[in-house]
């Protein structure tokens, strides 16, 4: 019996099988996300080699409408993305592969691949946050998924943002200096003229964990995290982790007790694993 799981985000795509439980991975592939047609017919045929797939799970760059009696369930909604706009990932998906899906966005299954099997078993409420290109969270709050309207987007929370000390305009297509337009991979390269992998002054990367923890404060306050589990390719830099659960308790300033900040308890499986936890349950 095998379960598959795409962690399907805006630069890479990566697909596993796995079993019908635990957190082993059997077969992975990655790939870049490039056309919509090119990217879904490589999932696709990945999957299609694997006999006896009982389900898929799907977790999915946004936003994306994961409500699922509605008509345009699965479907990429606004993306600055070329070409993926009003595209039904999960649509066909289901239609090439005929297995159920599981649909939740890639950090919502991020959160779930941790609450299972890594850093936040046994939590009721907590986030998964990852820095990367972007910034994204998924929100478990009393041990459910958070959708809603549609589905949280906690990187595009705005912080204060103190101009003389930062004058950088923020990156955010949408609405400049949002916490991704601020302390996303894509922010950090703008401002510094460098990636974060370069950059080394300290100066930086106390400017990071500031942005960082002041969305955390937020997420904190608005919804008493137990934990927030820190991942992503910036997310993973040395001691960030530690450096932001230090200015977080700063930030909270002793009124509330302040959530652990930790890394992910999967290192960078957390969003396989949920995926192909979601899928076990959709079977
Ligand atoms: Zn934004």
């Amino acid at each position: 019996m095998s379960f598959g799981g795409i962690e399907a985000g805006g630069t890479h795509w990566n697909c596993a099988i796995g079993g019908a439980e635990g957190a082993e991975l059997t077969r992975v592939e990655t790939f870049p996300t490039t056309t919509p047609a090119e990217t879904i017919g490589r999932a696709t045929e990945f999957f299609a080699a694997e006999p006896g797939l009982e389900a898929l799970g799907l977790g999915l760059f946004g936003p994306v409408d994961v409500r699922r009696d509605s008509p345009s369930w699965g479907t990429i909604l606004s993306t600055p993305k070329p070409g993926w706009e009003n595209v039904n990932v999960a649509g066909a998906l289901a239609d090439a592969l005929e297995v159920p899906i599981a649909l939740d966005t890639d950090v919502n299954a991020a959160a779930v691949g941790e609450w299972r099997h890594g850093g936040a078993q046994g939590l009721d409420t907590f986030v998964y946050l990852t820095v990367g290109t972007g910034i994204g969270g998924g929100v478990f709050a009393n041990r459910l998924r958070v959708h809603g309207l549609l589905h949280p987007e906690v990187g595009h929370m705005l912080v204060p943002h103190d101009r003389t000390r930062d004058p950088f305009e923020g990156c955010c297509p949408f609405h400049g200096d949002c916490l991704e337009g601020l302390a996303s991979g894509t922010a950090m390269r703008e401002r510094w003229g460098r990636t974060g992998e370069e950059l080394t002054d300290p100066a930086a990367w106390d400017l990071e964990a500031e942005y960082l923890a002041l969305g955390l404060a937020n997420l904190t306050m608005t919804l008493s995290v137990e934990r927030i589990v820190l991942g992503g390719g910036v997310g993973r830099a040395p001691g960030l982790v530690e450096q932001v659960d230090e200015r977080l308790r700063d930030a909270l300033a002793g009124y509330v007790p302040a959530p652990e900040v930790v890394a992910p308890g999967l290192g960078p499986r957390s969003g396989l694993v949920g995926a192909i936890s979601l899928a076990r349950a959709a079977r």
